[in-house]
């Protein structure tokens, strides 16, 4: 077999796209953020008044779904794809907690998942790509060869992604980064469309006590076993 397809499934904040990211580049392979579509789809909606707290004009987001046109661009001197919106870099527009805070209400909407999934079972289709997301191993790419689900405790990534916005600039509290992982978990596993579950064929990794390189590692392995 010359190419596979490996997803990446797990909870927000498990270091999914970080362990993607580094190795699809040691394969030569393409590397999906599947969560930067959504938050794309997300920033849409913000940008165009279609979500608030309280509110979510679905007709309105579904009615302009043609009209989002998502595309990743390589960014050489970052060395990772950087995610577009109708040809404006969203980035960095996408990591806030505001998008954060609104994504999984976007997610839950059939007719977004169908486009969004279309793209993503097309970017795949020859083979050699590393897609990271909820339902990659359960909707995009049920016969991927190889099928990753990554857990860690909701300390462990509340503690990792506030660091990771901190890094980035934000301003805000660990209290809110940590309940904005619980939620978003509670909505995207309870959800009717294509909840996230760890399916029968998909090896789980609790990476709590693992560094990046032991993840890696240990995907790698994984990896070059189905290779063989
Ligand atoms: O991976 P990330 O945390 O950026 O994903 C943001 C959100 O997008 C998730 O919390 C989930 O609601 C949604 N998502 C999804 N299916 C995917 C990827 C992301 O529903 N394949």
């Amino acid at each position: 077999m010359s190419k596979i397809i490996i997803a990446i499934d797990g909870y927000s904040s498990t270091g999914k796209s970080t362990v993607a990211k580094l190795l699809a580049k040691e394969l030569g392979y393409i590397y999906v953020d599947t969560g930067a579509m959504y938050r794309a789809v997300t920033y849409f909606a913000v940008q165009h008044n279609l979500i608030t707290e309280d509110s979510l004009n679905n007709e309105a987001l579904i009615s302009s779904l043609d009209d989002i046109n998502i595309i990743f661009k390589f960014n050489d001197a970052l060395g990772f794809a950087e995610v577009y919106l109708n040809e404006e870099n969203i980035e960095s527009q996408i990591r806030t907690l505001e998008v954060s805070k609104y994504v999984s209400r976007i997610a839950e909407i059939s007719e977004v998942r169908r486009k969004l999934v279309q793209e993503q079972q097309l970017m795949g289709k020859d083979r050699g790509i590393v897609m990271d997301g909820r339902d990659i191993g359960s909707v995009v790419f049920p016969d991927a060869e190889l099928k990753i689900f990554m857990t860690a405790s909701a300390d462990t990534r509340a503690k990792r992604r506030y660091k990771e916005l901190l890094e980035r600039g934000h301003n805000l509290s660990y209290d809110d980064v940590l309940e904005n992982v619980i939620t978003r978990d509670k909505i995207d596993s309870t959800r009717e469309d294509s909840p996230l579950i760890r399916v029968e064929d998909a090896i789980e990794f609790d990476n709590s006590k693992m560094t990046i390189e032991e993840q890696l590692a240990a995907i790698r392995k994984l990896a070059e076993d189905k290779l063989k």
